[in-house]
C-alpha cells in the first residue's frame, strides 16, 4: 500500500543561511516537516509542509499526562550524494514499542517508512557531507485531546522533522555514577523513548555538571549497584579481552547503536557479553588494571569514549591512548554510513 501525502513547499529555502562547518546541535531545522493526525482510530491529514508552529489548547493532554514519545535517527550521504538511512525499520518498530507502553496508537511501519523516505529525499540538500556530520531525524508522537482527567487521549499527532548536525561529542566524556536518583526501574517506562524519562534526568544531570562531569551514569533503581546506561547512550566496558555491556532487563533502552555494536564486535571476533554489571566490579577492574576502555553508544554521539568515571569517592581515569576498540567502532559505523566501508550487514537503505 502506498499513502498519499499532500505536499506544500516553502517559497524559499533557508539552507543558504546554514554553515555546515559550524552547526549548533539541535537548533537548526530544515524547511519541511511531515505531520499526520490520529482521529477516529486512523491516521489522516498526511501532509508535508513548511515547518511551523502548531497551536495547542491549554488542556492538551500531552502537557498534563505525558503521552509523548520520540525516535532519534540519522541520514547520511555517500560520495555520489545518495541520501542514506540507517536501519530505519528498527526505529519504526521501537517507536511502536514505546507507543504500546504509553497507551498510544501505533504508526503502521509502511506509513512511518514512506513518510521518512519522502521527507529525507525532499530535504537531502540538508545532509552535511562532512564525516561524522548527518541529518538528524526526529520522529515523534504526542497526545492532542483537550481534556483534563487522566486517561489515554483519543487523538494524537505524529510528526517528523529533521536537522543538520555536526559531530556530537568532540571530547571524551566524564561520567558521574548517580547513587541517589534513579532513571528507571524494571516494570517502569525505562525501555520506552518517552519524554518523562528525560525530564526526570535533568536535575541529576545539572548536579553532575556542577561537579565537572558531562553526563550521569545510571545505576539500577533497587540495589543502586547494577549499571544501566548513560544519558542518551548505552554503555560498554572493555575488561581484559572481553567487551561487556548491561543486558536489556526492561529498564534499559534498547539502543539500535548498541545492537549494531554487538553485531560488529562479534563479527570481528571479539568476545562480547551482555550481562548484569555492577559498579563495584568496574571499580575493581580499574584497580587491578584489567579495565581498558569505557564508551557510550547512541545515534547522536555514535560512540563516545569515556575518560573519567566517578563513583562515590573513587575516580577512575581511563588511558585515552588505549581506546582502540571504541575508535575502531566509531570509524566502522561512520564508514558504513558514508559507504566508505562495505555495508555487509545490509544496514543502509537509500532514501
Ligand atoms: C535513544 C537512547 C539511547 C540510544 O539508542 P540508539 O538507538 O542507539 O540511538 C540510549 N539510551 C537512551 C535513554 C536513549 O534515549
Amino acid at each position: 500500500m502506498s499513502y498519499q501525502f499532500q505536499v506544500t513547499k516553502v517559497n524559499e529555502t533557508s539552507l543558504p543561511k546554514v554553515d555546515f562547518n559550524n552547526i549548533p546541535f539541535g537548533k537548526t531545522f530544515s524547511d519541511h516537516m511531515f505531520v499526520a493526525d490520529y482521529i477516529n482510530g486512523e491516521w489522516t491529514n498526511l501532509e508535508i509542509k513548511p515547518i511551523e508552529l502548531i497551536p495547542t489548547h491549554p488542556g492538551n493532554m500531552a502537557w498534563h499526562y505525558g503521552q509523548a514519545i520520540f525516535e532519534g535517527m540519522k541520514a547520511t550521504r555517500d560520495a555520489e550524494g545518495h541520501a542514506l538511512l540507517f536501519r530505519p525499520e528498527l526505529h519504526a518498530k521501537r517507536l511502536n514499542n514505546s507507543a504500546k507502553r504509553m497507551s498510544m496508537p501505533e504508526v503502521p511501519e509502511e506509513l512511518f517508512l514512506q513518510a521518512l523516505h519522502t521527507l529525507v529525499d525532499m530535504e537531502k540538500a540538508w545532509i552535511p557531507p562532512q564525516t561524522g556530520s548527518a541529518l538528524y531525524i526526529r520522529p515523534f508522537m504526542y497526545a492532542t485531546d483537550a481534556t483534563i482527567g487522566v486517561k489515554a487521549s483519543d487523538t494524537y499527532k505524529f510528526i517528523i522533522f529533521v536537522m543538520p548536525v555536526g559531530p556530537y561529542y568532540t571530547n571524551p566524556v566524564k561520567l558521574l555514577a548517580q547513587d541517589t536518583y534513579v532513571r528507571a526501574v524494571v516494570g517502569g517506562v525505562g525501555e520506552a523513548k518517552t519524554a518523562g524519562n528525560y525530564a526526570a534526568s535533568l536535575l541529576p544531570a545539572t548536579m553532575a555538571r556542577k561537579e565537572g562531569y558531562d553526563q550521569v551514569m545510571w545505576l539500577d533503581g533497587v540495589h543502586k549497584k547494577f549499571i544501566q546506561e548513560v544519558g542518551t547512550m548505552n554503555i560498554f566496558f572493555v575488561v581484559g579481552d572481553e567487551i561487556i555491556t548491561p543486558n536489556l532487563d526492561g529498564a534499559i533502552l534498547d539502543g539500535i547503536t548498541r545492537k549494531c555494536m554487538i553485531e560488529l564486535f562479534k563479527d570481528k571476533g571479539y568476545k562480547v557479553t551482555e550481562r548484569p554489571i555492577t559498579i563495584d566490579e568496574i571499580v575493581e577492574a580499574s584497580k587491578n588494571g584489567s579495565l581498558v576502555e569505557i564508551f557510550g553508544t547512541g545515534t547522536a554521539a555514535v560512540v563516545a569514549p569515556v575518560s573519567h568515571l566517578k563513583y562515590k569517592d573513587e575516580i577512575i581515569e581511563l588511558d585515552m591512548a588505549k581506546r582502540n576498540i571504541s575508535k575502531w567502532a566509531y570509524d566502522t559505523i561512520n564508514g558504513i554510513r558514508n559507504r566508505t566501508i562495505e555495508d555487509k550487514f545490509g544496514w543502509i537503505v537509500e532514501a
